[in-house]
């Protein structure tokens, strides 16, 4: 059996660009590090697949257990298709030079309906052609197909504790229209990747939209790095789609732009400050923005959103508070909740910020939209504000930290704080517990969760400077 040349992920890379499927065919090295954000997601993936298995139980796994044994998963899976074994996971089976593993087979009336699995709310045209791919290759591999499903995450289910109801968690969806519209679009589609992968240079495709969509490319620090600085495609206040379509009607650098652009105040903000090298600041309306504010109450909280709910009374994806440091100035209360959660994690939430005298403050100030979100909820007489918002807005704009809005380190770029080499952010945070939730009853832990709280005060006190 000759070594499959595709899988399903370099399949869809290359939907997503063709030179991206090249280079990390043939220049893996240029690929850019995965940040603790997508590797976060990806391990959401996995945990979502192994639930889905439970609805159809009894099924032989027939996953590689080691990359280069995909030759004895196939034979497996043949085997188990000639027995019309009733269920099969991770189905693995190569054709076309394709090697794909579906996630579930299921055998029904003399043929073979696949489930594809996603650990998200919704689906996308993506997820279209990541299914219509693998139904292709199990035909062409001569497996009888019926139809085609996709399991996605149901938003609306509510979690009542104890083992999660599959049935009501997931929501199944018949896309086998869909996939068999698709099946010509995936020969040709195949066939272009395949005669690209033959080539002895990458193609030539410029930069655009789509190193965004569907999802951030990895070859980005290669592509664009001859990309000149004041690049509308570089803005960040507008979508990528917006900034291409701009180039496209001539206007390439920020000096094309006119005053019909700026009518956009984020966009206008953006490049005052980017050109400057300083931030920008329109003082009346920063100015009444702090009048209101009383004295704040700080709150930094590090927050999960699982696909699987763990707690009671929440949603998939909810925002739920793992550990929190609080300060109304004088006071500071550093909590995690205890990893094995046998305490509601919002009850020791709501517990500390009342012994914090939340009732004497009307704003809470918090950083990043999970937190903001959660506050949101869980204190809907409160003002709530983002702090990491403030600092790319219409009245304000920081020529730099977009790329990662953690206050520790936006307030280390800004020279306010020295950042420590071990210095991770939120994201990498969450990573570590979710790979090790001994983590988050760590020293070092709490140090963070205080660093990350005086962050956010060091950098209101910069804000206050600035009106003056
Ligand atoms: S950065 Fe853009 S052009 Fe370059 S490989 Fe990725 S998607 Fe293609």
């Amino acid at each position: 059996m000759e070594k499959h040349v595709l899988s399903k992920s370099t399949f869809i890379r290359g939907v997503q660009c063709l030179k991206s499927l090249y280079l990390h065919k043939n220049r893996p090295f240029l690929r850019d590090k995965l940040t603790a954000h997508q590797l976060n997601k990806f391990d959401r993936g996995h945990e979502v697949g192994a639930l889905a298995h439970k609805l159809f139980p009894g099924g032989e796994n027939c996953a590689p257990h080691h990359p280069t044994a995909y030759r004895k998963a196939i034979e497996k899976t043949q085997q188990l298709i000639q027995s019309k074994f009733p269920v099969i996971y991770e189905a693995t089976l190569q054709a076309e030079g394709v090697l794909i593993m579906a996630d579930i087979l299921s055998y029904h009336n003399h043929t073979w309906d696949m489930y594809e699995v996603k650990s998200s709310l919704k689906i996308n045209q993506i997820y279209l052609f990541d299914i219509s791919l693998q139904y292709f290759v199990l035909n062409q591999a001569g497996v009888p197909m019926g139809k085609a499903y996709i399991l996605h995450v149901n938003e609306d289910y509510l979690y009542e504790g104890g083992d999660i109801d599959l049935e009501h968690f997931f929501k199944k969806v018949d896309v086998s229209d869909e996939v068999n519209g698709l099946q010509e679009n995936i020969r040709s589609m195949l066939n272009s990747e395949l005669m690209i992968l033959e080539e002895k240079k990458s193609p030539s495709i410029s930069i655009g939209p789509h190193c965004f969509t569907p999802y951030p490319c990895d070859f980005m620090g290669h592509c664009w790095k001859n990309e000149p600085l004041d690049s509308v495609a570089r803005l960040h206040s507008i979508s990528p789609a917006e900034r291409f379509q701009w180039i496209k009607e001539g206007f390439s650098t920020w000096k094309d732009l006119t005053i019909q652009h700026f009518e956009n105040e984020l966009l206008h903000a953006e490049i005052m400050a980017r050109s400057k090298g300083q931030p920008f600041v329109r003082k009346e309306w920063l100015t009444q923005k702090l009048l209101e504010l009383k004295e704040p109450f700080w709150v930094f909280i590090i927050a999960a959103e699982n696909a699987i709910p763990l707690i009671p009374g929440t949603r998939p994806f909810e925002p739920v508070p793992l550990a929190w440091g609080i300060s109304e100035g004088q006071k500071e209360v550093i909590s995690i909740a205890h990893s094995a959660m046998e305490r509601n994690p919002f009850e020791l939430f709501i517990n500390d910020a009342y012994s914090a005298n939340i009732s004497n403050h009307k704003t809470l100030f918090t950083a990043g939209p999970r937190s903001l979100s959660l506050l949101k909820k869980l204190f809907p007489d409160h003002e709530v504000e983002d702090l990491m918002q403030w600092l790319w807005s219409p009245f304000l704009y920081f020529p730099f930290g977009w790329d990662e809005a953690d206050p520790w380190l936006f307030a280390a770029q800004a020279g306010l704080m020295d950042v420590p080499p071990e210095k991770t952010s939120s994201e990498k945070i969450l990573r570590k517990i979710q790979k090790d939730i001994k983590f988050i009853n760590t020293n070092h832990f709490k140090e963070l969760l205080s660093t990350e709280l005086s962050a956010m005060q060091s950098i209101f006190r910069l804000i206050h400077q600035m009106i003056n």
